[in-house]
């Protein structure tokens, strides 16, 4: 048989092999969507002679690109997997404007503006036009209306309804400041990456030359400029293939549209239409309870997941007193399900799955104090931190001297003795000559431009410094390699700027871990910069095809090489720099948005109370219920649902989440289990992994002092795994006592 079919179940088969021109592959968490996209990709390359470079696959997040690319090697090999483009919406975007956005007038060269750089340019522009919006609310309210309008001019030049609120104009101008900012530092937000894109794309459809196929996974996440881009990008070939899952769509309050599975029908009659249904992730205990969640959502449709394996062990939901206490007992669990699975278990293999970023703090307190390796996803990035971000915002500045937002952030750092209100006016002085920071910096040092209050000499001077700092930067880096480009400049700049000791000043307290990150940074240089940006799932810029008739932009390989390395890290915000963490078994805390589409064999999710989840600020009550369907639906042998009895921030009593009523408890166990023999042979069976032996097992058992190895739990030692039959409770509301048979759901 054939290889790339090998171990898949008939309706995937039928999905790889389909030849329907587009298809739709709809089907619960855990059915192999993924997998199953991942073979048709191979399968078309093998079977209908595509050429790779005619194939674009698009993922949710880089994660789940650079999975899929392993994957794919082993199925094509590397010559082939590496010339796919494959990727997010976002680095597909990107690389078309690259190449041809000089066609709609993108300048040469631009940058893209991740969040911090929006959220300064608009504190700057909000401050300036002197109107009362807040800063974060404008900029979310902003990409709405972004993701919403094909384009941003139009909505721009839609003139403003009659009766426009004083707060829809005040609004209007903003964005419009905005866009004029981020045009004046040759930067495109995402944002603009999909609607300029698009633009282009609907320009000069040419541009997309001769794809064959489209493939997108979590289609049901899709907003509307993404929809559009699908059928930019599908051209004349028409071929498209997507997997979705509408129980999974959690990115609404994102403006993800729902109704794009129903649209895309509407726009190729011809959709066939494919479902899997059985699950091959987790144990039929957890997709009980998964099932019970999402099922009361009345409005869908009745889909029941399908389970492959065993039943497995029941999930735990477990109250306890306080957050700390939530915390302690999280990492404790943890320190005893791995003594007690022996070697079938590594920290890779526990997942921590939150709702707000907040609630990672005191998880992350109590795996630092216990001393458990983690790593945390979706939240503070590596690049991110206050000294590697001033060495990527020098070297923005050299790739793009233009780009204000980077260019303010190192004016100053370190200290050229220029103030706040000093680069204020150096800005306002761009704003109103409608030209960049930079060229007012050099002006002003050639004497060619006054302020209203001089900068003292040696600040003056420090400028003229900077300036040259660049300019030699910009000559020099044209003598090395383009693939080492980045690492000279980095080099470059950490020798101009006396870095080292520049930190050991700034941070006397923690001027070595500073340094240790510059180091890995430099490490990483390289390998962010080429193969590496391949290897991350991102972008290789030569993988486009050449277009007959029709010219790519032509720039500097020094020039392009950096810019890459710039697109890859900003692009990467869920990608972690240091390899060692990658290879370190680390525990993982992730939000739950950024869980999507994974899966772990034992998965955490605190905080299960109302106002947590349900969001007490979610708009989309529904939306919330589908998350948490798709934080349980990550785990594969063992779940894990707490909620303490009060909230560490306001200390005020929590209720349990409204997701998980009463009739649902019986399919969970309150308290924690006693791992007897038949929980660890369960989780071997769903893992397919060979259970520990006895010996690895009472070794296990020996690191553990006794109070933690019997655990304060009630599971019947015989390991029939049986949950308890009586929950005692006490009603929050009415503070009464309750006594619940939880086989019959009767109270007494
Ligand atoms: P989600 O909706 O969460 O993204 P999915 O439908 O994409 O889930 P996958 O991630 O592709 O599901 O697959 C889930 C797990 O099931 C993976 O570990 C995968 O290897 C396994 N799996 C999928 N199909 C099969 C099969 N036919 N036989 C054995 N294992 C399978
Ligand atoms: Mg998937």
């Amino acid at each position: 048989m054939d290889a790339i079919l090998k171990g898949l179940n008939a309706a995937q088969s039928a999905a790889v092999t389909s030849t329907a021109p587009v298809l739709q592959v709809l089907a619960p968490p855990g059915s192999g969507k993924t997998k199953t996209l991942t073979a048709r990709v191979a399968y078309l390359l093998a079977h209908h002679g595509y050429q790779p470079w005619n194939v674009i696959c698009c993922t949710f997040t880089i994660k789940a690109s650079r999975e899929m690319r392993t994957r794919l090697k082993s199925l094509i090999g590397e010559r082939l997997e590496s010339k796919l483009l494959l990727g997010t919406f976002h680095s597909i975007c990107r690389r078309y404007l690259a190449n041809y956005g000089y066609l709609i007038g993108i300048p040469k060269g631009f940058q893209i503006a991740d969040s911090s750089d929006s959220l300064a340019i608009l504190t700057r522009v909000i401050k300036r036009l002197n109107v009362s919006l807040e800063p974060r609310s404008t900029r979310t309210r902003i990409s709405r209306c972004k993701a919403k309008a094909q384009n941003v001019d139009e909505h721009l030049q839609q003139p403003p309804r009659k009766k426009a609120s004083a707060d829809e104009q005040e609004f209007l101008q903003v964005y419009e400041e905005y866009q004029n900012a981020l045009a004046a530092s040759n930067l495109l937000d995402y944002d603009d990456l999909l609607i300029r894109c698009a633009d282009l794309l609907r320009a000069r459809p040419e541009c997309v030359g001769n794809v064959e196929a489209v493939l997108i996974d979590e289609f049901q996440d899709t907003n509307t400029v993404q929809l559009e881009l699908m059928k930019l990008l599908a051209g004349k070939n028409r071929r498209v293939t997507i997997v979705g899952d509408p129980d999974q769509s959690i990115y609404g309050f994102r403006s993800a549209e729902i109704q794009n599975l129903t649209r895309m029908q509407r726009y190729y009659p011809d959709t066939s239409v494919i479902h899997l249904e059985e699950n091959y992730r987790s144990s039929a205990a957890v997709l009980c309870c998964a099932q019970e969640v999402i099922e009361q959502d009345t409005v869908r449709p009745n889909k029941r997941l399908k389970a492959t394996h065993c039943y497995g062990t029941f999930p735990v939901l477990r109250r306890l007193p306080s957050a700390h206490d939530e915390a302690k007992w999280i990492v404790a669990e943890i320190k005893r399900m791995k003594a007690m699975t022996g070697n079938l278990t590594t920290f890779s293999d526990y997942a921590i799955l939150i709702r707000s970023a907040h609630l990672s703090l005191l998880i992350e307190n109590a795996l630092g104090k216990a001393g458990m390796p983690y790593r945390m996803v979706g939240g503070y990035r590596f690049f991110d931190r206050d000294e590697i971000r001033t060495l990527l915002d020098y070297l923005r500045t050299i790739s793009q001297p233009n780009n204000n937002a980077a260019l303010s952030a190192i004016i100053n750092v370190p200290s050229r003795k220029i103030g706040e209100e000093s680069l204020k006016e150096l800005l306002r002085l761009a704003d109103e000559s409608g030209t960049s920071l930079w060229s007012v910096i050099q002006k002003y040092t050639q004497g060619d431009l006054t302020m209203k209050k001089k900068l003292s000499r040696p600040a003056e001077q420090n400028l003229c410094k900077l300036i040259a700092l660049v300019k030699e930067a910009k000559k020099r880096m044209v003598n090395v390699t383009a693939e080492s480009t980045a690492k000279f400049l980095l080099e470059f700049c950490l020798n101009k700027l006396s870095y080292k000791e520049y930190l050991q000043g700034k941070h006397a307290g923690d001027h070595e871990n500073r340094w240790a990150n510059v180091e890995e940074l430099l490490n990483q240089a390289n390998d962010i910069a080429e193969s590496g940006s391949n290897r991350n799932g991102v972008d290789s810029e030569e993988s486009l095809p050449e277009i007959e008739g029709l010219d790519k932009q032509q720039s500097d390989s020094n020039d392009e090489a950096l810019a890459t390395f710039l697109a890859n890290i900003t692009l990467s915000s869920d990608l972690q720099a240091t390899e060692d963490n990658q290879e370190q078994e680390c525990i993982t805390i992730s939000t739950i948005h950024s869980a999507k589409g994974l899966e772990w064999p034992i998965v955490f999710i605190p905080a299960v109370y109302e106002g947590s989840i349900p969001h007490s600020r979610a708009e989309d009550t529904d939306e919330e219920r589908r998350l948490l369907y798709v934080a349980m639906t990550r785990a594969q042998a063992l779940l894990y649902l707490t909620c303490p009895l009060r909230q560490s921030r306001s200390d005020t009593e929590t209720t349990l989440s409204s997701f998980l009523p009463l009739k649902l408890h019986r399919h969970f166990v309150q308290i924690g289990p006693v791992v007897t023999d038949k929980v660890v042979r369960d989780i071997a069976l769903i893992l397919r992994r060979s259970p520990p032996s006895e010996e690895e097992l009472l070794k296990g058992l020996k690191s553990l002092s006794e109070r933690e190895s019997s655990g304060d739990n009630l599971w019947p030692a015989d390991g029939s795994a049986k949950p308890k039959q009586w929950w005692d409770f006490e009603d929050e509301a009415t503070s009464t006592r309750h006594k619940v048979d939880l086989n019959t759901d009767r109270q007494h």
